[in-house]
């Protein structure tokens, strides 16, 4: 019998290095896919279309989750973003692992729908890391790097919703501890 994929969602507060160390896991598995969100923020310099998300207007956002397009969805420091259900369901019937690289919304929506699902939190190692972090990513206002600093207090409570922590503290052994839980994921024998 074929085995079906599994979803693996990933939140942690911005800055906290979700793309990261999810980017550099993709490139080590396989295996896995990551699911391309879309959103109607504006493009980051440097990020395209297809690739870090889709990007869309509000008006064809609220169509999209009408025709029930999302596996979920959540408004986030003012903007939409939602996971694509086809896609993401096409892959895990096909046997292939799925990443959802969401916010604490959106992973609380998948653990009621996906309570088989695995869900991982990234831990930045303080707040004053996190703050240089957003920092040096340069692409935030002031406003908007307020709000994700007050979103980050509040995610870190999030925490026991989740089924592992990883604290990236240091890039190489943060990937390495997220490798080995898809890896003991795998060999599971029974699922909840
Ligand atoms: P950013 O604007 O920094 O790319 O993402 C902001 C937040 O939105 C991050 O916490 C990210 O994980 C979350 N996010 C990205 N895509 C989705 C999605 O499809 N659904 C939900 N619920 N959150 C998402």
């Amino acid at each position: 019998m074929k085995r079906q994929g599994m979803l693996i969602v990933v939140s942690g507060p911005s800055g906290a290095g979700k793309g990261t160390l999810c980017n550099l896991l993709l490139k080590r598995d396989r295996n896995l896919t990551l699911s391309v969100s879309v959103t109607t923020r504006l493009p980051r310099e440097g990020e395209k279309e297809g690739v870090n998300y889709f990007f869309t207007s509000v008006d064809d956002f609220q169509r999209k989750i009408r025709n029930n397009e999302f596996l979920e969805w959540a408004i986030v420091y003012n903007n939409y973003y939602g996971t694509p259900r086809e896609f993401v369901e096409k892959q895990i019937e096909d046997g292939r692992d799925v990443i959802l690289e969401i916010d604490i919304q959106g992973a609380a929506q998948v653990k009621k729908n996906y309570p088989e699902a695995v869900f991982i939190f990234i831990l930045p190692p303080d707040l004053e890391e996190l703050k240089s972090r957003i920092i040096k990513r340069g692409s935030e206002t002031v406003d908007s790097f307020n709000l994700r600093m007050k979103s980050a207090r509040e995610e870190l409570k999030a925490i026991f919703m989740y089924d592992y922590a990883v604290l990236n503290d240091n890039l190489e052994s943060a990937l390495l501890k997220m490798q080995y839980i898809v890896c003991a994921e795998r060999c599971r024998v029974s699922r909840n």
